[in-house]
């Protein structure tokens, strides 16, 4: 079973950082109140041997009677329960996390259970000490359920932030690797301080358990996750993701186009080599200078905005003829020029290699005819809204591709339901047509 550990760090506001120093605090404060208890339980163990005349290296269960029992170092539970009741008793611990407080407990009974090994095995662990302030820097989240992520936030495309017992929500550091792991593996997690001077930085150490290594698959299955995503090239639409986030086209062109008409209209009217003419050519050339730069501006914000969050997008292998020849009518294939796709995909690709998020190309043969829902393949059509003719199904129409796309690249039949086997019928016949196997 493989572990992995996963370490991001947190940037608590300052009331949040007050409340995980106090959780500290107690926490320091139980470890020594506990050292103390056990430490007791040594003076006992001792002075009982020493009563009941055992020698060195005897084993001392054979002088126990049920009246005169040999002191028993508390079990990891009764350590758990102790430093509850401490906890009870202190009354400006009852602020810090309970569980975090409790889990105290294990940790002295391990320290411990390392001392007695060394007294076996001479190796170096000597008696736990007590700990001062500085000299203690982390408290215990024991299972997922006190301390979460925000998943539906980074389903969003949002930015990671948690939820701490004690604590409330805390902006965290984005890791990538956060994102491809099911919250189902995490478990144990440590909350750790360092300090740097006269301030702190924090961090949160995860132990995930997977019972498989989490592949893209068992996240992708895991529905709330953000990634990756499949994204579809459009006309009307520049780009639209699986996980909602949709480029419109911006239409400069179209909404340029009367005052460039207008322009064109002009110079035709004007002699070649007049002065006139070269004036309307400046304006001309002004007008798609200024089309060409709030084009470009709006497609690197959005393919900035896309590359950023994500870890791995799955988009049509097209050149951006063929994405022409697939446009059905004149006037979709104008809209799909004008949101030039090339552009676009170029800048993703760039924008991908700065953030680390890989774009991986997908077979894009059928990906807008294919029902999402049923899996048959329909007939071309030039609609804004998918219908499927088997099924009923409808669904704006590149809702639908970018889903076929996700699918492909992930290696799914087209339904989604399983790899490789049970193919559906469109599914092979996209096979055929594209491999030729
Ligand atoms: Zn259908």
């Amino acid at each position: 079973m493989p572990y992995r550990t996963v370490k991001i760090q947190l940037f608590p506001k300052p009331e949040q950082e007050k409340r995980m120093l106090l959780t500290l605090h107690a926490c320091r404060a139980t470890y020594n109140d506990l050292n103390e208890y056990c430490r007791d339980f040594t003076k006992r163990y001792d002075e009982w041997r020493e009563n009941m005349g055992v020698e060195e290296g005897e084993d001392a269960s054979l002088y126990e009677t049920d009246t005169n029992p040999l002191p028993r170092f508390p079990s990891e539970f009764e350590l758990t329960a102790k430093a509850g009741e401490f906890r009870e008793i202190n009354l400006w611990r009852r602020d810090a996390y309970g569980t975090a407080v409790r889990e105290v407990g294990c940790r002295i009974y391990k320290a411990y259970q390392r001392w007695f090994d060394s007294l076996v095995d001479d190796s170096s662990a000597g008696l736990p000490r007590f700990r001062s302030e500085g000299k203690y820097d982390s408290f215990t989240y024991t299972a997922y359920e006190q301390y979460r992520l925000d998943t539906q936030g980074l389903f969003r495309g949002k930015k990671p932030r948690m939820f701490l017992g004690g604590i409330g929500w805390v902006r965290a550091s984005d890791n990538g690797i956060i994102r491809r792991y099911p919250v189902s593996c995490m478990k144990q997690a440590v909350v750790s301080r360092k300090k740097m001077g006269k301030s702190n930085k924090w961090y949160i150490t995860i132990f995930c358990e997977c019972l498989e290594m989490p592949d893209n698959r068992t996240w992708y299955m895991d529905a709330e996750t953000p990634d990756p995503v499949g994204l579809d090239l459009g006309a009307r639409r520049v780009a639209t993701l699986t996980d909602g986030m949709v480029v419109e086209n911006h239409r400069t062109m179209r909404k340029n186009e009367k005052k460039l008409a207008r322009i064109q209209r002009k110079i035709s009217k004007t002699e070649k080599g007049s002065e006139e003419r070269r004036k309307y050519l400046g304006h001309l050339r002004h007008l798609l200078k200024r089309i060409e730069d709030s084009k470009n501006d709006l497609l690197q914000k959005a393919t900035r905005s896309i590359a950023q969050d994500r870890t791995k997008i799955f988009v049509e292998d097209l050149s951006v003829r063929d994405l022409l020849d697939l446009q059905d009518n004149k006037e979709s294939r104008k809209l799909f020029r004008d949101a030039s796709a090339g552009t676009f995909m170029r800048l993703l690709r760039y924008k991908g290699e700065e953030t680390g998020s890989e774009i991986v190309p997908v077979n894009p043969a059928y990906t807008s005819r294919i029902c999402t829902k049923c899996g048959k393949l329909n007939d071309p059509f030039s609609e804004e809204t998918f219908r499927c003719r088997f099924c009923g199904f409808t669904k704006h129409r590149d809702d639908n591709a970018c889903v076929n796309v996700l699918r492909r690249g992930m290696g799914f039949d087209i339904l989604g339901t399983s790899s490789i086997a049970g193919i559906t019928e469109a599914e092979a016949e996209v096979r055929k047509n594209v491999t030729g196997v």
